[in-house]
């Protein structure tokens, strides 16, 4: 009963007095009509809540469709107005036929077309400016390497005259501010070649070890001057010789060994070599580690981005274009290798990049081979810059030498008398509290009867006659491991070698003036820029040969059909007729395909130009500026080619001579 509806419930109490008044058949059929108006009212209650939802929803489309249906007309009579400005000759009304705003609309889709078009067109302009900008920079770089021609080699010139030192001193300024800038403008034309794909790479077989020291050579002076450590070992295992661009791996390491030189104040920078060998190929590796400024750890990321410096103040302190590491990172990669810093502010940098390469095929063989004899020897090594210390001792590990390292006297004295005895000491000169000299001497003393033979190690040009005989072997720091092996070999397996010749200093002149007697030459320059035919005819002088000289391509042609040149200095970019025609109609004529030996001199230093060069029939290429070194390596070796390829017919008289 108490399932029923409470009002029916109520009005049956109301009839029947009390609930068990009413009849059970009653009962059962009045609850069977309750349970059906139960389920009426709540399906009445669930349509009336579906109805109210339904309009809610109703009013919320309107909003919607209403609001939308302003911004259709404010988007109207936006598009009106644009329509009159585009049209003003045309009515604006807002009722304008809707099919005209469907042309207006067309027109204005066909105008995007074209403004496509245009875009695409102005895109490939960019691109052939693209091109056209490597070709400007070529000129550019030749117009300003042509007077800087001249300032560099009368520069060279007036300090080999006699100076006041106050005269020597703005001089040497001169000098280096001409070497900075040459630098900047070399970086900003490499890296727009390089932005605009001109960038050519060689792969040529090359001798390893003297790619990587030659950049020691470059720096030794800057090094020693600045009281800086700098030196290079090589693993066992890196070969003679491998197959890459040279050029361009000597300009990765300069970038880096330079940045490492300009950042440090104490210490120095030392190049660490490592080959593995790859089922592709070749791998080396490189390290260049400084004990400079270090680089903070939130401007690494940015190193290698192109005009990027860590100090970018107003007050900076050191030079630079900001292109170096970026320049270095692409030519890395180029070679098939990544780069990468490790930093911390103010505790040096470490440089790691690697290259794939290849060994060459014809000499696949170590650069230093295993050697039992040496192996067996006892070396003393006394150096007390840490740095230097350090890359003798991975060298001489490298090679399987059982060495003691140290760094003081006192530390040497000690080791030389408790661990007799050594077959050779390896001293530095400047040791702290007493020099290499005055070591050997007391070292001497304590043995007298067995004392080692001793290779010395100093810089360029220091004094060392007061050791007399003491000296096996002197080496000029930084020393460069191929020295040094050569150095081992000839004192502790003299019968093995002849005596080494002294390697040639990098820094020599060739300011020889029996050059042209070993090397005997007729020579024409031409070229159009006076200061630069004076440059060369100096350099040539102080060689000893008399040139003779022209102002243009068309002067040269005639020189040459009259005299009999052994070597032309052709300058390429000449009035009237430039260099590259000249030797075009010299090849061409009876006897001219292979004589004068034709030298092409250019302030353009594109790889397509020294192609085009050699294309016309030109022996060699020189850039400008000119060193003087450069032109005595060039005039020898044209002169060993003249010496294999004589020319048929004898020289007239008149011919211009020495
Ligand atoms: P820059 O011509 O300015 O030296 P780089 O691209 O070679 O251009 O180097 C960019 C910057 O990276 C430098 O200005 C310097 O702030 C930082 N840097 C590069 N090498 C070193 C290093 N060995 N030690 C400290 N900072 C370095």
């Amino acid at each position: 009963m108490s399932s029923l509806h409470p009002l029916l419930l109520r009005q049956l109490r109301r009839t029947f007095g009390t609930a068990n008044a009413i009849p059970p058949g009653l009962e059962a059929l009045l609850t069977k009509v309750s349970d059906t108006y139960l389920q009426f009212d709540q399906d009445r209650r669930l349509t009336e809540h579906v109805l109210n939802v339904s309009s809610r929803e109703l009013t919320a489309a309107n909003a919607t469709l209403l609001e939308q249906n302003h911004r259709n007309e404010a988007l109207l009579s936006r598009l009106s107005q644009t329509l009159s400005i585009l049209h003003p000759e045309q009515p604006t009304a807002p009722g304008q036929d809707i099919l005209d705003l469907a042309g207006d609309i067309e027109r204005l889709v066909a105008g995007r077309q074209a403004t496509e078009d245009a875009l695409r067109m102005a895109k490939k302009a960019a691109d052939s400016a693209n091109l056209a900008k490597s070709e400007f920079l070529a000129n550019m770089s030749h117009e300003i390497r042509t007077p800087f021609n001249a300032v560099v080699g009368m520069t060279n010139l007036l300090n080999d005259t006699d100076l006041a030192p106050v005269q020597r001193e703005y001089t040497e300024i001169i000098r280096q501010n001409v070497e900075a800038l040459l630098d900047i403008i070399n970086d900003i034309l490499d890296f727009s070649k390089i932005e605009a794909g001109h960038f050519d790479l060689e792969s040529i077989p090359c001798n390893f070890s003297e790619v990587v020291e030659q950049v020691l050579d470059l720096f030794s002076d800057r090094a020693v001057k600045s009281g800086l450590d700098l030196g290079v070992a090589f693993s066992a295992d890196v070969p003679a010789c491998i197959v890459t661009d040279p050029t361009r791996l000597r300009q990765i390491l300069v970038n880096l060994v330079g940045n490492g030189l300009k950042f440090t104040r104490v210490g120095g920078v030392s190049i660490l070599v490592e080959a593995t060998r790859m089922e592709k190929g070749l791998r080396i590796d490189f390290s260049i580690a400084d004990t400079g400024i270090g680089i903070p750890a939130d401007r690494q990321d940015r190193l290698f981005k192109a005009f990027s410096q860590v100090d970018t103040s107003t007050t900076r302190k050191y030079g630079g274009t900001g292109l170096g590491l970026a320049i270095t990172n692409r030519l890395v990669e180029m070679l098939g290798g990544a780069i990468s810093v490790t930093s911390r502010e103010g505790a040096g940098a470490t440089f790691k990049f690697h290259i794939m390469t290849q060994a060459c095929e014809f000499a696949d063989i170590p650069l230093f081979a295993p050697d039992a004899e040496l192996a067996r020897r006892r070396i003393l090594v006394v150096d007390d810059n840490p740095i230097s210390l350090r890359i003798l001792e991975s060298q001489l590990i490298g090679w399987g030498i059982k060495a003691d390292f140290v760094a003081s006297p006192d530390d040497a004295c000690k080791a030389y008398a408790d661990n007799p005895p050594y077959d050779l000491l390896i001293l530095d000169h400047n040791l702290q509290g007493m020099n290499g000299s005055q070591l050997a001497r007391s070292l001497q003393k304590a043995q007298p009867n067995k004392f080692p033979p001793v290779i010395f190690m100093g810089a360029r040009g220091q004094q060392t006659e007061e050791l007399g005989t003491l000296i096996a072997r002197k080496l000029t720091k930084p020393v460069k491991p191929t020295e040094l092996r050569t150095a081992l070999v000839s004192v502790l397996k003299p019968k093995s070698v002849p005596a080494a010749k002294p390697p040639a200093s990098p820094q020599s002149t060739g300011a020889d003036s029996d050059f042209a007697l070993k090397y005997p030459l007729r020579i024409l320059i031409a070229e159009d820029v006076a200061a630069n035919r004076k440059v060369i005819e100096l350099y040539l002088d102080r060689l000893g040969y008399h040139p003779h000289e022209v102002a243009n391509g068309r002067q040269a042609l005639a020189a040459v059909a009259q005299n009999h040149y052994d070597v032309v200095l052709m300058d390429l970019q000449m009035p009237e007729l430039d260099g590259t025609c000249a030797t075009r109609m010299i090849r061409s004529q009876p006897g001219g395909l292979l004589h004068p030996y034709i030298i092409a001199l250019t302030a353009n230093v594109l790889s397509e130009n020294r192609a085009a060069a050699t294309a016309v029939g030109m022996q060699d290429y020189l850039t400008k500026p000119l060193r003087p070194e450069t032109l005595a390596n060039a005039l020898r070796i044209a002169h060993a080619w003249l010496v294999d390829n004589p020319r048929p017919e004898t020289p007239p008289e008149d011919s211009a001579g020495l």
